[in-house]
């Protein structure tokens, strides 16, 4: 059907043209389809901007872009067959292999024949008098469905480039998140990367490998960890293959959703060599063993804290040789928790080369782009031939405000969020009907396919509900949200994400987007009592929900 007849057939018509309208073919979207289409038996149409199933892992194709956590956990759950088949190269696969993997999930469920690629959604409307959402695509298509599952990603939308200039550079630039198909080649190029989180981290190490000469520009500095990443051999993997189940359980009990035990070590409870010989087994572990398996209290008693900090910044001082550089990296303005931190693929190693520089821009900001590099604000000029910026995502609402998702009686998603976001177990929202969203704001912290697993299970279940009872509409109660937010505020007070991340640029608090009322992005209470409130709903008969049946 041509996008005109779409038009023709679907606008001022009583009946939507399908159940439901997905946005976002990645983790979530494709999560999405086998709920919705292939459990509950809806008519869905997926809409991706991309040109193939990927979403986020599609997008993020810059060198050394790999997860950050571990393979066995970080897919999809929903199949047992799916999970036995595939076999993980790496504790930490690289992107090539998640983008291998997310088109065998999609093949294997027979996916893609309900996307349509390349399909920029750029509004999504609640029609109240015939009770659907009416969604528009860049090359104008309209789609109407009853439900709106904007499964968009949570880093969907990279931040602009503020510097400028950039019109001018004379050289190559690139965006970590729209990194092109072809290869880019560094040989004998001089390079700058900009921005240190987990992207610029990953960047680092691989593109000082052949770069003439690296500059790294680095606003604050993280606390790295060692990511510790090996192959997985034929026999482990045949293990791992069988331990679905197992590592779904592991995950569903620790606080983040990672396949790790939390740890039961605490500040009070443990002499300084105990406390020594703990966190040095946790750097060992790797990856966000660190966090979760060193101090228990590490997020929430000023001593774990204090102590979790100086182990860090020692790692540092004995890995990078440069005693300057090594200070220049050293986080000391927020503790480890109140940004998310990054894994490290020999990152701090990297600054050891001779051809890796570091230009701190805290105190000195990036003012230009000019015609041969990066001018900061107190004049000093840098030439550069390729300049990659990895500035990072207004997390989770970027991409669903990029949208403009009205609700009943026009009201805007965006306006609503523009202080301090908030969704229903990061689910629904009042006044916007049927918008279900699998990892909105105050959706808990955490192994994101994990989440969405849970998340999207529970929306099916909802609208099982629904069917069964013949209720046309569901949306939060407002009061309900309200108590959530305070609840969410309550839960994140007392620790170090809330108390530094306030004064640190962080996306868990919403601090890096310019302009921002600090609040959490998340919920930052555990997977495990989220996953309460959501049962409960569910054995309540969604109570914290407006239900609404046929008129
Ligand atoms: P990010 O963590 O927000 O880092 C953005 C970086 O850009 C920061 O170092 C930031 O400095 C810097 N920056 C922003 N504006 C700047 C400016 N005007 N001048 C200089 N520097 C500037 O973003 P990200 O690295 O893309 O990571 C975002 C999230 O995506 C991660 O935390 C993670 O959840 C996800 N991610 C996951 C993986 C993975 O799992 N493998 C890989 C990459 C990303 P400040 O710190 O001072 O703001």
């Amino acid at each position: 059907m041509t996008q005109a007849q779409h038009a023709e057939r679907s606008v001022g018509t009583a009946s939507p043209e399908y159940d439901a309208i997905i946005v976002g073919a990645g983790f979530g979207g494709l999560r999405a389809i086998h709920s919705l289409r292939d459990r509950l038996g809806l008519s869905v149409k997926v809409l991706d901007n991309g040109p193939e199933v990927g979403g986020t892992w599609f997008w993020n194709r810059y060198p050394g872009a790999r997860t950050d956590t571990e393979a066995w956990s970080y897919c999809m759950y929903f199949d047992e067959d799916l999970y036995k088949e595939w076999a993980w190269s790496e504790k930490f696969p690289t992107r090539d292999e998640m983008r291998r993997y997310l088109n065998f999930v999609a093949d294997r469920h027979d996916m893609k024949r309900s996307i349509e690629f390349n399909r920029t959604v750029e509004t999504a409307e609640w029609d109240e008098d015939d009770r659907l959402w009416r969604v528009t695509t860049d090359d104008g298509g309209v789609y109407t469905a009853t439900y709106f599952v904007p499964a968009s990603g949570f880093v969907g939308t990279p931040m602009a480039l503020p510097f400028p200039g950039l019109d001018r550079f004379r050289g190559e630039w690139y965006m970590s998140a729209r990194w092109p198909e072809e290869p880019v080649d560094y040989v004998g190029k001089r390079v700058a990367v900009v921005g240190t989180g987990a992207t610029g981290v990953q960047l680092v190490p691989t593109v000082s490998r052949t770069a003439d000469h690296l500059t790294v520009f680095q606003r604050t500095p993280n606390y790295v960890l060692p990511a510790r990443n090996f192959t997985i051999d034929p026999d482990w993997s045949a293990e791992l293959r069988e331990s679905r189940q197992k590592f779904y359980d592991l995950c569903s009990n620790q606080t983040w959703g990672f396949p790790l035990e939390n740890s039961e070590d605490f500040f009070e409870n443990c002499s300084a060599d105990e406390i020594h010989r703990i966190l040095d087994r946790a750097w060992e572990t790797g990856g966000f063993g660190f966090v979760f398996t060193g101090l228990g209290d590490a997020f929430y008693n000023d001593d774990a804290a204090r102590v979790t900090q100086q182990f860090v910044h020692e790692k540092i001082r004995s890995i990078v040789h440069d005693e300057r550089t090594a200070a220049l990296l050293t986080p000391t303005d927020h503790r480890l928790g109140a940004k998310r931190p990054p894994m490290g693929h020999d990152y701090y190693q990297a600054f050891n080369r001779d051809n890796v520089s570091l230009v701190s821009v805290k105190d000195n900001p990036i003012s230009e782009i000019t015609e041969s590099g990066i001018k900061l604000a107190d004049g000093d000029e840098y030439e550069f031939d390729i300049i990659i910026f990895a500035l990072g995502f207004e997390a989770v609402t970027g991409s669903l405000c990029a949208m403009d998702i009205r609700g009943r009686n026009g009201a805007s998603l965006r306006e609503r969020w523009k202080s301090t976001p908030a969704s229903l177990l990061g689910i629904c929202v009042d006044d916007f009907p049927n918008l279900l969203m699998p990892h909105g704001p105050l959706s808990v912290g955490g192994n994101v396919p994990l989440v969405l697993d849970i998340s999207i299970s529970w929306i099916e279940n909802a609208i099982r509900y629904m069917r069964e009872n013949g209720i046309e509409t569901i949306e939060a109660d407002p009061a309900a949200l309200d108590e959530y937010r305070r609840a969410s505020a309550e839960v994140v007070k007392p620790t170090v994400l809330w108390q530094d991340g306030q004064s640190t640029s962080s996306w868990f608090t919403r601090t890096n987007v310019e302009g921002a009322e600090p609040s959490a992005i998340f919920y930052f209470g555990g997977v495990g009592p989220w996953v309460e409130k959501l049962k409960e709903e569910e054995a309540h008969a969604y109570k914290s929900f407006v239900l609404r049946g046929a008129q």
